[in-house]
C-alpha cells in the first residue's frame, strides 16, 4: 500500500534530474524604469520602489511611481489618443496593430517568460508554455474582433466608451495585461494601466513592444506604483474602469466610481469547490486537482482550492493523491523541471502561513510535501488539509497559496450544497464518468466558470467571470469586447 513507502523530497535521489536552468541572458532588464506615457519614457513624482526575484530576493530593477499628476497626465494622453487617432481609425486598421502586437509578443516569447518567472516567481515551464501563448492569443483573437464590432451583441455600429484605467494583480501579470489592454482596444478604447508593485517588470517590457510595433502615441500608456496610483487612476477622468484582484480593494473601487458615470468591472477572488465523484477516473482527477490548486503556487483566484471528494473514495483518493504531491519539484522558477515556484512576496507568505496555522488551530489535520525549501526567498511546500469542516476558516476564506482544504460529501445534493456555501462564485470543477451527472450538477453551481473533467484551462473565446463576491462582468470572448463599448445612435 502506498502508505508504507516512506517518501523522498524529490531533488535528493541518486536518479534525479540534473538542474535545468533557462538561460536568464534572454532578458535584459533595465536598471531602473520610468512611466510609459504618451509613448515615452518619463520620470515619475512619487518615491521609486524596487522589485524582486522572489525565489532569490534579489533586486531586479527601480521602478518608478506615479502620483495624481502623472496619473491625470497619463490620463490626458490616454484622452487625446482616443479623440484624435484611435476612436476615428478603421476597425481593420486597428487590427492590424493588435496582430502586430500579437506577433512580437510570439517573437520575443522566450524573454517575456524569462522575465516573468524572474518577476513573479512562477515555474518557466509555465510562464513559457501557458501564460505567455494565452496572451498572444488574447491579442490574436482581439485583433481579428477590430473590424467586427457590429456582431458584438449591441446592435450596429457601436461605439467605445473612451478611456480605459486598468487596474491589474500580480499573479498573471502579463496575462491580466493582455485580459485588459486586447479587449480594449479593439474596441476603441485608450488605456491607461497600472500593474502590481511587485510584478511591473512585463508590462514595462510590453510598453516596448507598442512602441516597436509603432503604436500611436498615447494609445497604451503604463503607470507603475502601489495602491495610492491605482487609487488615483480610478479616481481620475476615465470613462471606464477594469479591476482585478482581491475583493476588498474592489469593494472600495465600487464605493469610489458609485455616483459617477464610469462603467467597472471587477474580478475578484474564489473559494472554488473541485468535486470529485465516485465514479470519476481517479488518475485523471488527481491530475486535476494537482493543477487545479498547485498551478502557479495556487494563487489563482479560480484555483480548486476546496476539494469535495465523495465519502466512498475519500481514503483512497487522498492517499494517492499526497503519492502524487511527493513527485512535485519545488524549486528554482528557471528550472525547466520545477512544478511549484516560489511565493510571489514575503507578504503573501505571511498570509498563507497565518491561514495554515489557523485551520490547524480550528482542527484541520495537516499534510506537507517532504521538499528541500531554499534559503533565500519565500517559500511553501504543497500542503493538504484534510477533516475539515464546512465552518471552517481555511474552508471559506481565499489562502491564494499551495493549499488545499478538503472536504467529503455522500450525494450529489450534498455536494452542491457544499460546493455553493460560498460567499464567492468564479469557477467550479466536476470529475465524473457521467455525461448526464456533469450537466446536471454544472446546472446548479453557482459558479461563473465549471470545468468538467478538466480545469484552469482557459480560451480567449470564452468569457470568464464570477457570481456573488467575485465580482461583476465578463472578460473573454464577446462579453469581454461588449464590456468595452456601448450602443451606437440609430
Ligand atoms: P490587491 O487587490 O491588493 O491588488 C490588486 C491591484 O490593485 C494591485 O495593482 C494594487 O496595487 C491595486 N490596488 C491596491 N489597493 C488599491 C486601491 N485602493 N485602489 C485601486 N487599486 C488598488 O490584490 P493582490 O494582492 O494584488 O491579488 C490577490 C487577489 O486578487 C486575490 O484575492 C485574488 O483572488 C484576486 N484575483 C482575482 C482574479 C480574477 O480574475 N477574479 C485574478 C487574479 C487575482
Ligand atoms: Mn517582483
Amino acid at each position: 500500500m502506498t502508505k508504507d513507502i516512506q517518501p523522498q523530497a524529490p531533488g535528493t535521489g541518486f536518479l534525479d534530474y540534473a538542474p535545468a536552468p533557462e538561460s536568464r541572458d534572454v532578458v535584459r532588464l533595465r536598471s531602473s524604469y520610468g512611466l510609459f506615457i504618451d509613448g515615452e519614457w518619463v520620470d515619475g513624482h512619487g518615491a521609486p520602489f524596487t522589485t524582486i526575484d522572489p525565489a532569490t530576493e534579489e533586486r531586479l530593477a527601480d521602478i518608478a511611481s506615479a502620483d495624481d499628476a502623472d496619473v491625470a497626465l497619463a490620463v490626458a494622453a490616454a484622452r487625446r489618443a482616443y479623440d484624435r487617432v484611435w476612436s476615428r481609425m478603421a476597425g481593420g486598421d486597428r487590427g492590424k496593430y493588435l496582430f502586430r502586437i500579437a506577433r512580437l509578443i510570439q517573437e520575443r516569447a522566450r524573454e517575456l517568460a524569462v522575465a516573468e518567472s524572474l518577476d513573479n516567481g512562477k515555474p518557466i515551464k509555465e510562464s513559457r508554455d501557458v501564460d505567455v501563448p494565452l496572451v498572444a492569443a488574447w491579442f490574436f483573437y482581439y485583433a481579428g474582433w477590430a473590424d467586427k464590432l457590429d456582431y458584438a451583441g449591441l446592435g450596429a455600429n457601436p461605439r467605445p466608451l473612451g478611456v480605459a484605467g486598468q487596474v491589474i494583480p500580480w499573479n498573471f501579470p502579463l496575462l491580466m495585461l493582455a485580459w485588459k489592454i486586447a479587449p480594449a482596444l479593439a474596441a476603441g478604447n485608450t488605456v491607461v494601466l497600472k500593474p502590481a508593485e511587485t510584478t511591473p517588470l512585463t508590462a514595462l517590457l510590453f510598453a516596448d513592444i507598442c512602441q516597436q510595433a509603432d503604436l500611436p502615441a498615447g494609445v497604451v500608456n503604463i503607470v507603475t506604483g502601489a495602491g495610492t496610483t491605482g487609487q488615483a487612476l480610478v479616481r481620475a477622468e476615465v470613462d471606464k474602469v477594469a479591476f482585478t484582484g482581491s475583493t476588498a480593494v474592489g469593494r472600495e473601487i465600487a464605493k469610489a466610481v458609485a455616483g459617477t458615470r464610469k462603467k467597472v468591472t471587477l474580478e475578484l477572488g474564489g473559494k472554488a469547490a473541485n468535486i470529485v465523484f465516485d465514479d470519476a477516473p481517479m488518475d485523471q482527477a488527481i491530475e486535476g486537482v494537482v493543477n487545479g490548486i498547485f498551478f502557479n503556487q495556487g494563487h489563482v483566484c479560480c484555483a480548486g482550492s476546496r476539494l469535495l471528494v465523495q465519502e466512498s473514495i475519500h481514503d483512497e483518493f487522498i492517499d494517492r493523491l499526497k503519492q502524487r504531491l511527493t513527485t512535485l519539484r519545488v524549486g528554482s522558477p528557471l528550472d525547466k523541471n520545477t512544478d511549484v515556484g516560489a511565493i510571489n512576496s514575503a507578504e503573501q507568505l505571511d498570509r498563507i502561513r497565518r491561514l495554515s496555522d489557523l485551520g490547524e488551530a480550528e482542527g484541520a489535520e495537516r499534510w506537507s510535501a517532504p521538499c528541500v525549501i531554499p534559503d533565500k526567498g519565500f517559500w511553501f511546500a504543497p500542503t493538504i488539509f484534510t477533516s475539515v469542516s464546512t465552518s471552517s476558516t481555511i474552508a471559506r476564506e481565499e489562502i491564494f497559496g499551495p493549499v488545499l482544504s478538503v472536504l467529503t460529501f455522500r450525494t450529489p445534493g450534498e455536494a452542491i450544497a457544499k460546493a455553493n456555501n460560498t460567499p464567492y462564485g468564479l469557477s467550479a470543477g466536476i470529475w465524473s464518468d457521467k455525461g448526464s451527472k456533469i450537466l446536471a450538477v454544472a446546472d446548479r453551481l453557482r459558479a461563473g466558470v465549471v470545468w468538467a473533467n478538466t480545469f484552469n484551462r482557459f480560451d480567449p473565446a470564452s468569457p470568464f467571470g464570477g457570481y456573488k463576491e467575485s465580482g461583476y462582468g465578463r472578460e473573454g470572448g464577446r462579453h469581454g469586447l461588449a464590456a468595452y463599448l456601448k450602443a451606437g445612435a440609430r
